[in-house]
């Protein structure tokens, strides 16, 4: 497996597969089963595979969470190797930004993208300027690597709708393929975030995504109201928990709903011992 750290590189490399299918898959690293599965399926469906790994700075609000953001990079790119993964590119914060684009003098081409709803809702409500970022970021890698396919998590929902509506309305030709989320054993949804819990808060971490199927289980026969209380209650009665929010949204838009839509989506924001943790699940 190639490891590139220069863009210079990786488009050399790029241009030499004419013809052929790239895949691409996005990553921040600390890397985990769940991000294997997106390489694994990139390595089924195309000729070439390129993943990224890079801790984004434009995409944190949070600057102590930036600091905290887990680097296993020696362990990362041996995992990406038996996986099959052709190439990483791994740059550093100055390969990817002049000083003027992060101190935000430069705005972003993709400043143009309408998020409508997305951005004010759930993460883009709790998180102003992390969809900006995810999109500035994403749209440099889609213009570096140049992919067929590019394989994103449904673990992070409205991230895939807006990197979905970034490509359209900004036309690029990639095809964005939605990934499902992989759990570890408690049913906890794999985060790179999970490796900052301690023992205890991850064994009970397992309690958010059991609370979210009993959410899917009751879509049937109640109305929103009752399944939000329900969460509300179940994820409270843990004084571990911090309930963020809790949602029920269209699964396309993201919009929140009030009257039963398919599809639908119940989404979750979390903290527990200083780590904020994200689920959702499809209704
Ligand atoms: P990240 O490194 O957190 O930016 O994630 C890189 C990609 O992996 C994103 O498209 C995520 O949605 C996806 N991903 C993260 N966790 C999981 C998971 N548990 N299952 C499937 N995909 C995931």
């Amino acid at each position: 497996m190639h490891v590139f750290r220069l863009k210079s590189e990786i488009i050399e490399c790029i241009s030499l597969k004419k013809g052929q299918n790239i895949g691409f898959v996005p990553t921040m690293g600390a890397l985990h089963a769940g991000h294997i599965s997106l390489i694994e399926k990139s390595v089924a469906e195309n000729d070439f595979t390129v993943a990224s790994i890079f801790v984004n700075p434009t995409q944190f609000n949070n600057p102590i969470d930036l600091e905290k953001y887990p680097r296993t990079e020696k362990q990362d790119v041996e995992m990406l190797n038996k996986a099959g993964c052709d190439a990483v590119f791994i740059p550093a914060i100055t390969e990817m930004y002049s000083p003027e684009e992060i101190n935000g003098k430069i705005v972003s081409k993709t400043a143009l993208v309408n998020l409508g709803l997305l951005d004010k809702v759930m993460e883009g409500e709790k998180r102003p300027g992390h969809f900006s970022g995810v999109m500035q970021v994403v749209s440099k890698l889609f213009d570096i690597v140049a992919p067929s396919n590019a394989y994103f998590g449904q673990k992070d929902a409205q991230q895939l709708a807006v990197i979905k509506t970034m490509v359209n309305q900004m036309g690029y030709k990639i095809n964005i393929v939605a990934c499902p989320t992989l759990r570890e054993e408690n049913g906890l949804a794999m985060s790179s975030r999970n490796m900052r819990l301690s023992v205890d808060d991850h064994k009970v971490a397992g309690h958010i995504s059991a609370t979210l199927f009993k959410a899917k289980n009751m879509w049937r026969d109640s109305n929103i109201s009752v399944i939000k209380q329900y969460v509300n209650s179940a994820i409270k009665s843990n004084p571990k928990f911090t309930l963020e929010y809790f949602e029920i949204a269209h699964a396309e838009t993201l919009a929140p709903v009030t009257e039963k839509t398919n599809p639908s989506v119940a989404c979750i924001a979390v903290w527990i011992g200083g780590v904020r943790l994200i689920d959702n699940i499809l209704l």
